[in-house]
């Protein structure tokens, strides 16, 4: 399996190749078709196996239609959310998806807590329209209006187990209300708790399930 075989668009390709990626990695080479054929997947995989391309290379490859240049925010909502435990995660995810999406036309950004809110603010009300997001400072955002989920096609929880392991059950169920009943979800974990099957039964829909 190669990555040509995954029939991605040439600004995708463009950018793996610049950071060097020649072969998909199992999980990649497992999940990225039924990413892009639009199923909901249940990912078990840690970190360093590639899983941030995994859901990225795909995710941005179902957004490029409605990549445009338009400034105006009302043309560039909320496409793609990735909610992540920690604010370190949070950042490397978003390094990568910014690197995958950098001759996409499509916009990121990402937003943690423990920094000050108004930068973000500032990014968020021009519009993006992937957003990476740690699960508290993402709900501030959007109550304080400088957001809306109303338009997400694509959910991503990344490092589930981390996140209920740090008490983000209430914020994570709030951000799911949020969000439209028609839309894929992905999530990934690396351990599987009864908890975590809970989580997974509830947010996602008839999920492929994909091992590492
Ligand atoms: P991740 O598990 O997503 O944190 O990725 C771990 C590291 O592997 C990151 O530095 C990625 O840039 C890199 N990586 C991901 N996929 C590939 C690939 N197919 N070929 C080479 N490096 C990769």
């Amino acid at each position: 399996i190669n990555f040509a075989s995954f029939g991605l668009h040439e600004s995708i390709m463009r950018a793996i190749s610049e950071m060097g990626y020649e072969t998909p990695t199992p999980i990649q080479a497992q999940a990225v078709p039924l990413v892009l054929a639009g199923f909901d997947v249940m990912g078990a995989a840690q970190t360093g196996t590639g899983k941030t391309a995994s859901f990225g290379l795909p995710l941005l490859e179902r957004l490029i239609p409605t990549a445009n240049t338009s400034m105006s925010p009302a043309r560039h909502p909320v496409r793609a959310l990735v909610l992540t435990p920690t604010r370190e995660l949070a950042d490397q995810v978003h390094d990568n998806l910014q690197s995958y999406a950098k001759y996409t036309g499509l916009r990121t950004a990402c937003v943690f807590g423990g920094v000050d809110i108004h930068t973000q603010q500032d990014a968020l009300r021009r519009g993006v329209e992937v957003l990476v997001a740690t699960p508290g400072r993402l709900l501030d955002h959007v109550e304080q209006r400088n957001t809306s989920l109303t338009q997400v096609q694509i959910v991503v929880l990344d490092e589930a187990d981390r996140m209920l392991d740090m008490g983000f059950l209430p914020d994570i169920s709030r951000i799911l209300k949020l969000l439209p009943v028609k839309r894929q979800s992905l999530m990934f974990s690396a351990t599987f708790s009864p908890d975590i099957k809970k989580l997974a039964a509830n947010f996602l829909n008839n999920p492929k399930l994909v091992e590492v």
